[in-house]
């Protein structure tokens, strides 16, 4: 059989396909991937992209195509997190100018746990089109979330493009609203495949075709996945802000901005089904991505290939190689700030608590980009100079 996977392992239902060596693959996230593949209504395989690593449920870097069924906690509770990059028109950014411009961000957008203290702007928010109940009830407070970064892993990075030019590039999701909607509906889920005796593994509750929450659910994961979108131009718009404030003729270009947390109905083998990708990116044939690294190594602007295999997806990032805790407990501090330091990045690790975020505590992204050659081409590559961590 024909596959570009580098490993493809049997099970007694669907194989699974990986985009790494299955010596690279997590016990963990090996089994929950085996889980996905006896889903009844999982379609042709399992794909697992190289920054996969275990999450709850379902494995970091997968994809799930289904047909007659859609699975929550399959997108994740962060529905829509993702990224976007815009190309400023600067080819050089001096050091005190770069601290100044992340300072007047950290002004203008909180981070953390933190929203604003006013509500934004309505025309930020998408417009609500037709019966969505948990939005409906979330809505005025998403009013102060729009324009928030959140916590841990998303980031606001200042880079130096290999094409020449700075970039900024910006990881974040839903915040509150695409939590609440997540669990609402992977509690329905839940009881409902309990009810009717069809329980599923841990963190994969389904929505059947026949159920009302079928629809309602991927309405509402729409609107957060707009909202995502939302929230990350409107951060977008507050750093240009803060480099036309710092930089006096600074113009700006190429913004991209795309969810890695969703689920779309697409078309695959032949036929319509639901793709799930939980921390993936879609790389349809031409489509741009981004593959952030870590704080302290390269990222990647990418063009996919539109390979059918991975259901015309990549990796999201490089991937955790350790938990949050492991990596607190086992990176040494010093070692993880040198390393950030002579490369003369402004970076975000202040004492062992951020840890977790540190470039030990993800895989190789070089290795990771090359396991996935067949599914994307590098069109630009992004050396951090500066960022702030949520
Ligand atoms: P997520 O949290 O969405 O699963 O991870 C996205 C990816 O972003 C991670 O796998 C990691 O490779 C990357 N990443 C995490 N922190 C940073 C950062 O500060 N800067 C950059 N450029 N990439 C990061
Ligand atoms: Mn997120
Ligand atoms: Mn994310």
């Amino acid at each position: 059989m024909h596959t570009s996977a580098k490993a493809v392992i049997e099970t007694e239902a669907l194989p699974i396909k990986l985009w790494l060596a299955e010596e690279q693959m997590e016990a963990g996230a090996l089994e929950q991937a085996r889980n996905l593949a006896n889903l009844p209504f999982a379609f042709r395989h399992i794909a697992i992209m190289p920054d996969t690593h275990q999450g709850y449920g379902m494995p970091i870097g997968a994809v799930l195509a289904t047909k007659g069924a859609i699975v929550p906690n399959a997108v994740g509770v962060d529905i829509g997190c993702g990224m976007c990059s815009l190309r400023t028109t600067l080819e050089e950014i001096d050091a005190d100018d770069l601290k100044a411009i992340m300072k007047i961000v950290r002004e203008t957008v909180p981070v953390g746990f933190s929203h604003h203290d006013e509500p934004q702007d309505e025309a930020w928010m998408p417009r609500i089109k037709g019966e969505l109940p948990i939005v409906s009830q979330e809505y005025e407070r998403a009013l102060y979330q729009v324009g928030t970064l959140g916590s841990g892993n998303h980031f606001i990075e200042i880079q130096k493009g290999s094409d020449g030019y700075i970039w900024i590039m910006i990881h974040s999701g839903s915040r509150n609203l695409g939590f609440t909607v997540a669990n609402h509906y992977d509690d329905l889920a839940k009881q409902l495949n309990k009810d009717a005796g069809n329980e599923a593994p841990e963190g994969l509750a389904y929505l059947p075709e026949s159920s009302e929450y079928f629809k309602l659910y991927q309405d509402e994961m729409n609107y957060c996945l707009e909202f995502a979108l939302a929230n990350r131009t409107l951060m977008m718009e507050r750093v240009k802000a803060a480099f036309t404030e710092v930089v006096s003729d600074v113009g700006f270009a190429d913004f991209i901005n795309k969810p890695h947390n969703f689920a779309a109905e697409e078309k695959h083998f032949g036929e319509t089904v639901i793709v799930h990708r939980k921390g993936a990116t879609r790389a349809r044939s031409g489509e741009w991505g981004m593959i952030p690294g870590s704080q302290g190594t390269r990222s990647f602007l990418v063009k996919g290939k539109g390979e059918a295999q991975s259901f015309e997806s990549c990796s999201h990032g490089a991937g955790r190689i350790m938990s949050r805790s492991q990596a607190r407990k086992r990176l040494d501090l010093k070692e993880e700030v040198d390393a950030l330091k002579r490369q003369g990045i402004l970076h975000a690790i202040r004492n062992r608590r951020d840890l977790d975020e540190a470039p030990g505590s993800y895989k190789d992204i070089d290795e990771v980009m090359q396991n996935q050659t067949d599914l994307v081409e590098v069109q630009v590559e992004l050396q951090p100079l500066a960022v702030i961590k949520g």
